[in-house]
């Protein structure tokens, strides 16, 4: 079990080279603007760092397979949760693989999230996700028809009228029986699109057989069938619930600043521990500063954080996620309450699995259209 904590240590430090090394602080830049931002980061892209940084995310899932295995159930528990969060990691570090940002090339970026992310957790290819992400969902945030996470959020039951036992119910969809069935038709789907066939489900079986092959049965259980299948989602879907203000946007007409402030939402800006806390787990690698994301994509996460002090906005600032009078996932729970509840016709996925950013089958181009017919409750 110790020499599965150091690889951990040894798999931490491995990551702090891409950190040190695009670090805002470093040298004599200022990255509080645009412009200062996008030169520093232009000069930093390199081709070493991010493999680093995956190398380093690897060798602590496989220091985590050693404590599952001789660690004990405290260990396995441990474990599983950690797993969890290094496949947030993962999709996190391929999102801005998928932007173009996290190496120098356009094809190291999508070789890198192939290689390294989409192929052994089960994801769709870099290009559908690129598509979904880049072009279907960032343009169109929280657009009804135009959104394909808006429709995977409806899919799951987050709709107009939704009762309150709806609404929680569908806020754990993943843990769900309905939200587990989806995770594994996501994984194991038949190809719609080229290159998202059955040959796809190959990888993250491959890997849980590695991991047993090489460390025991209680890696492959804990640290990635039971995270992959059932926890990682659960913290994917978490962290897409708290991207927008789904159902109540404000329709802001504008620069992508102005927009994006209208519809995106900050959590925990008062409080620095919690923010830390989350940072690290189930919003990394700038998933905390979406608003900031959303209002300039081509941005890396290392200047997130100083680039939203010098935008305006957003409005909504909640303090909590679950308690409190502003809290997100209450927010959303009242805005769908107050929605009109007009009947709308079944609802078609965009979508056919419930992990966002790639962890999902798109449905074909036919029932997207469909969907994008289907009247619907106007964003409010
Ligand atoms: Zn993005």
């Amino acid at each position: 079990m110790s020499t599965g904590l150091a690889v951990i240590v040894v798999g931490i430090a491995l990551r702090q080279a891409d950190r040190w090394w695009f670090s805002p602080v470093r040298g004599r830049h200022r990255p509080d603007s645009l412009r200062s931002v996008m030169t520093l980061q232009r000069e930093r892209l390199n081709d070493v760092t991010p493999v680093l940084v995956l190398l380093g995310h690897w060798l602590e899932l496989a220091g985590w397979s050693a404590v599952a295995v001789h660690g004990g159930a405290w260990g396995c528990a441990g474990a599983a949760l950690a797993g969890a969060v290094k496949f947030r990691h993962l999709q996190e570090v391929s999102h801005f693989a998928v932007h173009g940002v996290l190496a120098r090339g356009s094809r190291l970026n999508a070789l890198l999230a192939e290689a390294a992310v989409h192929l052994p957790l089960g994801f769709v290819p870099v290009a559908v996700r690129r598509r979904r992400h880049v072009r279907e969902h960032h343009p169109n945030a929280t657009v009804t028809g135009a959104d394909p996470n808006l429709a995977e959020l409806r899919c799951a039951g987050l709709r107009a009228g939704a009762t309150t036992t709806r609404c929680v119910l569908a806020m754990v969809h993943p843990l769900t029986p309905a939200g587990l069935s989806d995770t594994v038709r996501g994984m194991c789907a038949p190809g719609r699109e080229s290159g998202a066939g059955r040959l796809r489900a190959a990888g993250p079986v491959a890997m849980t057989a590695a991991a047993a092959g090489c460390f025991g049965w209680e890696a492959a259980v804990f640290v990635f069938v039971l995270p992959r299948l059932l926890l990682y989602p659960q913290l994917a879907w978490m962290s897409l619930l708290v991207e927008h203000r789904w159902f109540d946007p404000e329709p802001v007409i504008g620069p992508p600043v102005a927009v994006e402030a209208g519809r995106c939402l900050r959590l925990y800006p008062h409080n620095a521990t919690l923010a830390l806390l989350t940072r690290g787990t189930w919003l990394p690698y700038g998933d905390l500063y979406h608003f900031a994301h959303s209002a300039h994509p081509a941005v890396r996460w290392n200047y997130l954080p100083a680039l939203e002090r010098s935008l305006r906005g957003p409005a909504y600032r909640p303090r909590a996620l679950l308690l409190g009078a502003s809290a997100v996932l209450r927010r959303h729970r009242r805005a769908l309450a107050s929605a009109s509840s007009t009947p709308t016709t079944p609802c078609v996925p965009a979508a056919r699995t419930n992990a966002r950013d790639g962890a999902t089958e798109p449905a074909p181009r036919w029932e997207r259209q469909l969907s994008s017919r289907t009247p619907s409750s106007p964003p409010r």
